[in-house]
């Protein structure tokens, strides 16, 4: 896992902590709308049954009022009144006991159970008034039939005012719950907001981690084609080289000196082809820490003196030299040491094909030792200066590409500086020419780090 990507790990339990706050807030909003809808249901309830307790109670009353009418005024119109305050009281009863508990229903019942009684009075006080016993008719009512008035209203006014209690002490809980809920919602909402943007930035940080990881790949498996096609054609041109010299030196009757020269051609093609190999081999090593250092004192300018030569000798060219005559002695390998200073140099000399001087240098930096390679080539464009020390890195422009090379040269420079504990690095430009720095510390103090 690279330093700084969210681990799996956290990735999961960041997951299930967004499903765990996201069911958390539904489940508050679910509850927090569940109980304010009950308190309100409540609240109706309690009113709605006081409202029905308080018709019962104004039925009572009509219906005695009807009564004593009809006593004073025994008319068919207030006789008709009275039956009808007695089917008025039953239905208000009846109301009651629909809406309410079961202790409601029983009441109810206990009423109706009392108004039972006083329809048989008031048939008592109709019969003695069809006889125009007038006086009897009023001692029937008040002995007989206000008590039962008297019993109902009691239980009903009793009812009616425990409801009303009732209904206020819901009403209260209702205003609790919304002032609870106007507190609890905000700080509820506001940390749950806070914890989905957290879980959501580890989320979308994972989701980078992993876009980032398949551009990698991606990039990787591109180069890679890139390079199996450059190596191919970089094996094939020497093969090629080597199958049509020697069909020829087996097919043609060749001249001593045509012998010597087709000779010639295949052994530099077996070398090119051996380069090749030794190359792909040598950085597969270095990059997996499979090479191990001779190191003695070496003195780099010997070095770049007898390379300077090789060169000199096999291209003809104008190789500059500008050594630090008092530059100490590193500690390190020469063979590999040397394998810089020809790379370097042999690519100088590659990418200027107009000529030009190809210019070395040594200078001391401090507790290290600078080398510097310079050209005046074709130079390398600035959005690929970081990219060419990077392996089966070539440069794919079309001289480039006519130069013929593997992308090898300057990742073994660079792994060969690594082991040295130095950098290197290049700066140029297109057209212009290119430089390539080499830091190598000397030994003794731990060098200070200077950036590549
Ligand atoms: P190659 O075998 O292709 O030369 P190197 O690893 O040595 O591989 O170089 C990588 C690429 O860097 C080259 O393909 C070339 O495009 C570019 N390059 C290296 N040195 C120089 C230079 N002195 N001038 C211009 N381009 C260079």
């Amino acid at each position: 896992m690279t330093a700084g990507r969210p681990s799996k790990r956290a990735t999961r339990a960041a997951s299930i902590g967004l499903a765990a706050v996201v069911l958390c807030l539904g489940g508050f909003s679910f509850f927090a709308a569940y109980s304010t809808q009950s308190r309100v249901d409540q609240v109706l309830l309690s009113e709605s049954l006081s409202d029905k307790y308080v018709s019962a109670t104004a039925a009572i009353r009509t219906e005695e009022t009807a009564e004593l009418e009809y006593l004073f005024d025994p008319t068919t119109e207030h006789l008709a009144a009275l039956a009808a305050a007695n089917e008025a009281l039953i239905a208000a009863v009846n109301a009651v006991a629909a809406l309410g508990d079961r202790a409601d229903a029983q009441l109810a019942k206990d009423i109706l159970a009392i108004h039972d009684q006083y329809l048989a009075v008031s048939e008592r006080l109709l019969g003695v008034m069809s006889t125009g016993n007038l006086s009897e008719a009023r001692r029937i009512d008040q002995i007989d039939a206000d008590p039962l008035f008297h019993s109902m209203q009691v239980l009903v006014t009793a009812a009616t005012l425990e409801h009303q209690a009732a209904a206020d002490t819901a009403f209260a809980a209702l205003l609790r719950t919304a002032s609870w809920m106007l507190v609890a919602a905000p700080l509820v909402f506001g940390i749950g907001f806070a914890l989905l943007i957290v879980l959501w930035r580890i989320l979308n940080r994972h989701e980078r981690a992993m876009a980032k990881t398949y551009r990698e790949i991606e990039q990787l498996s591109r180069l890679r084609g890139e390079f199996v096609a450059t190596v191919s054609h970089e094996f094939r041109t020497p093969l090629t080289g080597i199958q049509g010299f020697s069909e020829m030196m087996r097919d043609e009757q060749l001249t001593p000196a045509e012998v010597r020269e087709y000779a010639g051609d295949i052994n530099k093609d077996a070398q090119r082809l051996a380069r090749l190999i030794t190359d792909m081999l040598d950085l597969d090593q270095m990059e997996s820490g499979g090479v191990t250092l001779n190191v003695q004192p070496v003195d780099l300018n010997r070095i770049i003196v007898e390379t300077a030569a090789l060169f000199r000798l096999s291209s003809g060219r104008a190789i500059e030299l500008h050594l630090d005559v008092l530059l100490p002695k590193l500690a390190g390998d020469a063979e590999r040491l040397s394998q810089v200073v020809t790379n370097l140099l042999s690519n100088a000399l590659k990418y200027s094909p107009g000529g030009g001087d190809v210019d070395l240098r040594t200078t001391r930096d401090g507790q290290a030792v600078l080398l510097t390679v310079a050209d005046h080539g074709i130079g390398i464009p600035a959005q690929l200066l970081e990219k060419i020390f990077e392996r089966y890195s070539q440069t794919a422009t079309t001289t480039t590409r006519a130069l013929q090379g593997t992308g090898l040269g300057l990742p073994i420079v660079r792994q060969i500086a690594r082991l040295h504990r130095g950098t290197v690095w290049a700066s140029s430009e297109s057209g212009v020419g290119s430089v390539f720095h080499v830091r190598l510390p000397l030994p003794g103090p731990v060098p200070v780090a200077r950036a590549a």
